[in-house]
């Protein structure tokens, strides 16, 4: 048994994060314990001004990318010509794969993320090195070979055919339901032939397996997908080849008419928000708000390597700074609680909210049966003095303050 001690964050049914102190026991990888009031310094790890928190979720970054943050100054299309397809190549060589994903892990864990919604490359040995590594760690979440079989350079397509079939055996090894499980994969619309997002939706239908692609990130984009497809509407595209389900995970989504929006939220399909990546390729900014009035699902990734935050509470912050400036922009001002969302709701989104909009309730919350997938930190600052103890922990937040991250009740990370 393992006990965490401190202040506990809680997620409310509307949609935001409390705290309270107390006690979280654990055994066997799972929360066996829990119970509110003073908190000693008898437990084994935490103390009266710790926070114990969820682990963070990531609803949307790629593996490979880690060593591209930073590429500043391009638009979304020749970035991923010029930066993003040579570093995804050097992943047809395993060694390296391997080396790199060795270094991601630890990069997730430093910074408190738990469970990921991820691209690996469209290398098919790497993607297993990748979901057997984030898997045999104790990781939550999918990993998805990049299916592509056009305009890329060579050594990054495949045919069809191959692509189908090395991902129907990926996910038959590694199940949907299963903690860390193969997704289906297809890049975006630009990427892939008609005919490979139809083998990709029928791959999902077949598997009921989470689905992972990009839409509309920018105009230039959308551009070129009503050129590419006859004229064809960007939302049209993917549901004619089956690709928007309740289990479908769209990057960004920022460039949609109102009429995508009531077809995205009939399909029931996610959008994963990344703000950083947004302002980081000049891409645009999506509404949040806009998205969830429609009845959108909205979670939030960190995009990276476009997004250059790899911690999900900086992430949470460039969240409410979107959406601060979207309502400044439309002339409703930074008071409107309705379209900005406080830090106690970024806490929220980035450990249960995420976690419930993408069905996982085995974690995102603290609570008696779940994993126990967790965080100690320790801020450095009087944060319980705060107002607003939450929002002084998001604003002044320093990655050093995690002292350890939990997976399956096991410490993988102690900055001790
Ligand atoms: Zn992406």
């Amino acid at each position: 048994m393992i006990t965490l001690g401190g202040q506990i964050l809680q997620s409310e049914p509307e949609g935001y994060a409390t705290i309270r102190p107390g006690i979280v026991e654990i055994a066997d990888g799972r929360i066996v314990g829990l119970g509110f009031g003073q908190v000693s310094n008898k437990v084994d790890h935490g103390g009266p001004d710790a926070l114990i928190c969820p682990g963070f979720i990531d609803t949307h970054l790629h593996l490979p990318q880690f060593d591209s943050i930073g590429a500043a100054g391009m638009r979304l299309l020749p970035w991923l010509q010029d930066v993003i397809f040579p570093a995804e190549q050097r992943w047809n060589d395993l060694d390296f794969a391997r080396s790199m994903i060795d270094r991601v892990t630890g990069q997730c864990l430093g910074v408190g993320t738990t469970g990921i919604c991820a691209y690996a490359t469209v290398d098919h040995d790497a993607t297993i090195a990748a979901l057997t590594a984030f898997g045999e760690i104790g990781f939550r979440g999918v990993i998805g070979q990049v299916m592509m079989d056009r305009d890329a350079p060579p050594p990054l397509l495949r045919p069809s055919e191959q692509l189908v079939d090395q991902v129907a055996r990926t996910l038959d090894r590694f199940p949907p339901d299963g903690p860390m499980a193969a997704a289906v994969t297809p890049r975006f619309a630009l990427s892939c032939s008609e005919a490979l997002l139809e083998d990709a939706g029928r791959l999902a239908a077949s598997h009921d397996a989470i689905i992972q692609t990009h839409l509309a990130e920018t105009v230039a984009e959308c551009d070129a997908v009503g050129k590419g497809f006859g004229g064809r509407d960007y939302v049209d595209v993917y549901d004619g080849a089956g690709l928007l389900t309740p289990r479908s995970i769209l990057g960004h989504g920022i460039h949609l008419d109102s009429p995508s929006q009531d077809r995205l939220a009939r399909r029931g399909s996610l959008i994963a928000h990344c703000p950083t990546a947004n302002s980081f390729l000049g891409s645009g900014t999506m509404n949040r708000h806009s998205h969830r009035s429609h009845g959108i699902p909205v979670t939030l990734g960190s995009d990276i390597g476009a997004g250059f935050e790899r911690s999900m509470v900086r992430v949470g912050r460039a969240m409410i700074e979107a959406a601060m400036r979207i309502s400044i922009d439309a002339g409703h001002g930074v008071d409107d609680r309705t379209r900005i969302p406080s830090a106690a709701e970024a806490w929220h989104q980035i450990t249960a909210g995420n976690a419930d909009a993408l069905g996982w309730d085995d974690v995102g919350r603290i609570a008696v049966g779940r994993r126990a997938d967790l965080l100690v930190i320790r801020p450095d600052i009087a944060w319980l003095d705060s107002r607003q103890p939450l929002a002084a922990l998001m604003f002044a937040w320093d990655d050093r303050w995690i002292e350890t991250t939990i997976l399956g009740g096991r410490v993988r990370f102690c900055s001790a």
